[in-house]
């Protein structure tokens, strides 16, 4: 097994480089390597340089108007993108809702949705947590009555990421509740602009708001909305968050944070030397960077059993702890680097625009932000104590 790029992988590699170098806006790419706010609209006028290109969904098959890359193309691509300080293209039209689309979506609904995700005229988010349903999704209770040629739905979802931007959300909801709690859940596409639906917003810990909780208040959603079969949402269910798994490794942002880490090391001067010179510090930083390069070819490893046809077992469970270990311990790094700097913290600042005072270097004001902002990789798309049991049943079977 040669884990390294062969001559086609390295042109590719080259080709999307270059491609990236010359077309991702700079204010884009400085506010995302300086950790700085970035817009809905940002993001879009980023997918929309790809979709220009042909390179808007990397990981759909060409008949759906996809790139029909194999899993270490789009790697490279996403290593690409990442490292080069491309936002991330959102995952919940074009790797979540949009596989379930291919495979149990309608014609109508195929034709209907997935090129709106490509170009992203629609912004998805996804509504399956509840209070008191996360981790235990399938207790989840948002309710929804057939009625005439409509779902009635009424409920909460909650942590749902930017359903501020949203005009869509693809929903699990309760269409009967005899039976096993699985049974009778449902796959529905909510207009985030109907009646009865209410966004508010959750302030996190580092002072974003990119996470809300989602009212639906007798919110009538056409039945022609539901995907698959109704009742068998479950399964649906699955199939996306296996897709969500393997998103989730989250190399490229390990690598940019890595990167990131050694440039406020080397700006930062403390005691009359660069922090990146101070022993002990630097024994920390190549500690991580063996980490990253170990979680490279652990991904590697992965990607090329899957091109051989070998079904994944616990792996994407592993890589998703991991991944999410690094970014955390990185971010911890980053804010030992701002040392009492990373206190004082200017919300204005988070904005490419401002030229205010800061205290430390402008640099330093987001860096506690982030590390706190990145105890959520831990959580998100099931959280590690929950990857750790799917691990322990898949290898010990337990
Ligand atoms: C930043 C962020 C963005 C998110 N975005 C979305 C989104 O867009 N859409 C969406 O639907 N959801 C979203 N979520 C919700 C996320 O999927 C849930 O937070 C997650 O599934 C955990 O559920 P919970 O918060 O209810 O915690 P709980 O499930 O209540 O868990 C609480 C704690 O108990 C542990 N625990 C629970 N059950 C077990 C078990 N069986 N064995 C061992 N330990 C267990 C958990 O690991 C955790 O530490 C987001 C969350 C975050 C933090």
């Amino acid at each position: 097994m040669d884990l390294r790029d062969s001559t086609e992988e390295q042109q590719f590699r080259a080709e999307v480089r270059s491609f990236v170098a010359a077309e991702l806006p700079d204010d884009i790419r400085r506010k995302v390597l300086g950790f700085l706010r970035v817009e809905r609209e940002d993001y879009v006028r980023w997918q929309r340089i790809l979709a220009r290109r042909g390179w808007g969904a990397p990981g759909w098959p060409v008949a759906h108007g996809g790139c029909g890359w194999n899993a270490v193309q789009r790697n490279i691509f996403d290593e690409e993108c990442f490292g080069a300080g491309a936002p991330r293209q959102m995952p919940f039209g074009l790797s979540m809702i949009a596989p379930v689309l291919m495979k149990y979506g309608t014609p109508e609904q195929q034709r209907r949705f997935l090129p709106r995700i490509v170009t992203m005229d629609d912004w998805w988010c996804q509504g399956y947590s509840e209070p008191g349903a996360g981790s235990d999704l399938a207790s989840l209770k948002t309710k929804a009555e057939r009625v005439g040629s409509n779902y009635v739905v009424t409920g909460q979802k909650i942590w749902t990421s930017f359903a501020q931007w949203a005009n869509w959300m693809f929903a699990l909801v309760r269409t009967a509740s005899d039976g096993k709690p699985q049974r009778g859940i449902s796959l529905l596409l909510i207009p985030m602009d109907a009646k009865g639906i209410t966004v508010r917003p959750i302030k996190t810990l580092d002072g974003g708001f990119d996470v809300n909780e989602v009212f639906l208040d007798a919110v009538e959603v056409p039945a022609e909305n539901l995907v698959g079969t109704e009742n068998d949402g479950w399964t649906l269910a699955k199939y996306l968050l296996g897709h969500e798994r393997t998103t989730i490794a989250g190399l490229g942002m390990c690598k940019r944070l890595l990167r990131r880490l050694k440039e406020v090391a080397r700006a930062q001067v403390k005691r009359g030397r660069a922090l990146i010179d101070d022993p002990r510090f630097r024994d920390k930083v190549a500690a991580i960077e063996i980490e990253v390069l170990a979680h490279e070819w652990a991904l590697a490893r992965l990607i090329s059993l899957e091109q051989a046809g070998r079904g994944l077992g616990a792996e994407p469970s592993m890589l998703k702890i991991r991944g999410s270990q690094i970014q955390a311990d990185i971010g911890e790094l980053l804010m030992e680097c701002a040392g009492p700097f990373a206190v004082p913290y200017v919300e204005a600042a988070m904005e490419l625009a401002y030229d205010g005072p800061v205290a430390g270097s402008i640099e330093l004001n987001p860096l506690a932000g982030v590390y706190l902002d990145l105890r959520k990789v831990a959580i998100y798309g099931g959280t590690n104590e929950i990857q750790r049991s799917l691990i322990g049943k898949s290898l010990v079977g337990v």
